[in-house]
């Protein structure tokens, strides 16, 4: 599979105390590097506050970087102006974790759907016909094209803000926690949904969520990060039947399970106390204060990203 996007040493600082009395900087994300493949999804996971949806924001350039690049295509985004940045703006997209305020809801679902294909001009033929055709792919029909928001579930708003963005024939989109906002009983439905319009339109998805259940369902690959550093990515089943990293193997051993017999079984690894100030990371692994397997070179030397098998990379002393 080809890279549609590759992430090349990203950085992103936030100041301190404003612009003009900048003395520390808050380091959201601090050099990551790695690519998602055409019509794969690659989970991001790890803590809040990690740099997961800042990642995101500065994969769909949302965010100016700090420094480094993100080549979609083959082109890096933050060089991209005029019509080249419009048709990027088309093809990368997001659904947020919120469907109960993405929605305007002073327009009708007809309105909403027609927005960005009247701001992109896009010729889509019968309009009608068109947001028709995108209500059936998600779920909808005729008889909902002219209400509102407010007349919906918390499921048909997000199946309408998918539809928003299927109009702009995407190829890639960040799904922000796309569930979290939902009933237990819609999520299993608005997570197929989305692995059937994958499959229907060689979709590549960015898939960030906090619960590990539904991002092992969802990815082919995960990213684990901790304090804005990516910390093991590779194969979604062998990091979660094989995790490396430590921090990765407590957030595993973390997940409910509802087999009461396999779960005596587990044996379930804590992570001891906060994650660190992202202010002031401590030196060497950012991981250490916490890691139950600390050692002294953990504490002076940070440890690099390295292929410990095929696609699977850890960046841990451990494995070194
Ligand atoms: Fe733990 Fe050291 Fe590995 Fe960091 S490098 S995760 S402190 S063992």
């Amino acid at each position: 599979m080809p890279a549609l996007i590759q992430v090349e040493n990203l950085k992103k600082y936030f100041p301190v105390g404003g612009k003009l009395l900048v003395k520390q900087w808050v380091k959201a994300v601090d050099g990551v590097s790695f690519e998602i493949y055409e019509g794969e999804t690659l989970g991001l996971v790890g803590e809040s506050g990690c740099g997961k949806s800042t990642t995101a924001r500065l994969l769909l350039r949302l965010e100016e970087p700090t420094d480094g690049k993100v080549l979609f295509e083959g082109k890096n985004i933050y060089k991209l102006r005029g019509r080249e940045l419009k048709e990027f703006r088309r093809k990368a997209n997001i659904v947020f974790q919120d469907p109960y305020t993405s929605l305007d809801p002073r327009m009708t679902v007809f309105d909403i759907i027609m927005e960005p294909i009247r701001v992109h001009k896009i010729d889509v033929g019968d309009p009608e016909q068109y947001v028709l055709k995108l209500l059936y792919e998600v779920g909808l029909n005729e008889s909902h094209m002219y209400r509102y928001p407010h007349e919906f579930s918390g499921g048909q708003r997000q199946r309408i803000a998918i539809a928003r963005v299927l109009a702009l024939r995407p190829k890639f989109i960040v799904l922000d926690e796309p569930t979290s906002a939902l009933d237990v009983s819609v999520q299993a439905q608005i997570l197929n949904l989305l692995k059937d319009l994958q499959k229907k339109y060689n979709l590549t998805y960015l898939f960030i969520s906090h619960n590990l259940a539904v991002v092992r369902y969802m990815s082919h690959r995960i990213a684990v990060m901790y304090l804005g550093k990516i910390v093991e990515i590779g194969d979604a089943e062998e990091i979660f039947e094989s995790p490396l990293h430590p921090y990765t193997r407590a957030l595993i051993s973390l997940i409910p399970v509802p087999d009461p017999f396999q779960a005596r079984k587990r044996k379930k690894l804590m992570i001891q106390g906060e994650p660190p100030n992202p202010i002031n990371p401590p030196p060497g692994c950012r991981f250490h204060p916490r890691c139950p397997f600390a050692k002294d070179r953990c504490k002076k030397e940070e440890p690099k990203l390295i292929e410990y098998s095929k696609g699977h990379y850890v960046a841990c002393w451990l494995y070194s």
